[in-house]
């Protein structure tokens, strides 16, 4: 077994999500998974996360990955060899159930995405970089392509970070309050409504009173008609 498969191969303690990343520079993952909420997922056995080099797979003696593009162009393209022998070795192991590549022209990525995909097991998520990807690995491997806005970033490590962190604070257990996630922003197509903490009062500028009052329907009204409020104020585009 090649040295990369070795160190891969443990399962994640309990039935929590897995998420395997693929990338040419995973040292942009290093610390990301490993404070707050995203460690206690794994400490828990919630959630685990692991980065995998894809330079760890080429089979060329200098660990080229990339090369020019077919037809000329400026840009160089993950080469489609390397890549499939990563992701064959990593299916070996175990089913995912989806093979993901993040890229600006795939599925917009949204709180209702976010929702089905924390209910998987494995997923593996390829991180692409200068031009691209070889289109073949797109046709042949990738069963679910997603983009996180109109932009184009210089790689899809913070894109797969970013659907990492989406959907492990959606596993039940992973947020302190289990109700939490349920009453952030987007969870039924509204906007979260504002909080505050102590003190009160600071120089004057006051927290409602209805939050102090300790009237929970009051309160709950209250926070249900911000919600709407903000809502339509900043994205009606969510109430239609
Ligand atoms: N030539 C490509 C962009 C390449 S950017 C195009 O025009 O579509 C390099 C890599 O960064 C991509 O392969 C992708 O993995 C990642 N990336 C950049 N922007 C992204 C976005 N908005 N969403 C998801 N991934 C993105």
């Amino acid at each position: 077994m090649m040295e990369a498969e070795k160190k891969n191969t443990e399962d994640t303690p309990n039935s929590g999500l897995r998420i395997d990343i693929v990338s040419c520079v995973p040292r942009l993952l290093d610390s990301f998974f490993d404070h707050s909420i995203l460690k206690r997922a794994k400490d828990a056995g919630h959630a685990e996360v692991v980065i995998h080099d894809l330079r760890d797979y080429s089979i060329q003696k200098q660990k080229q990955i990339d090369d020019y593009a077919f037809g000329g162009g400026a840009g160089m393209v993950l080469g489609i060899e390397t890549i499939a022998r990563c992701i064959r070795n990593l299916q070996s192991i175990r089913v995912y159930d989806d093979i993901i590549y993040m890229t600006p022209d795939g599925e917009r990525f949204q709180q209702k995405m976010a929702n089905r995909l924390s209910m998987s097991k494995n997923l593996l998520i390829l991180c692409g970089h200068y031009k691209g990807i070889d289109e073949r690995v797109r046709e042949h491997f990738i069963t679910k392509e997603i983009s996180i806005g109109d932009y184009v970033l210089s790689g899809g490590e913070l894109p797969a970070a970013v659907v990492s962190d989406a959907l492990i604070r959606l596993i039940p257990g992973v947020l302190n309050d289990e109700t939490s996630a349920l009453t952030d922003s987007f969870q039924d197509n509204l906007l979260a409504p504002p909080v505050y903490t102590r003190p009160a009062d600071f120089e004057g500028w006051k927290v409602p009173d209805v939050l102090l009052s300790g009237h929970e329907k009051k309160i709950n009204d209250w926070r249900m008609e911000q919600s709407i409020k903000r809502t339509q104020e900043r994205r009606p585009d969510l109430l239609h």
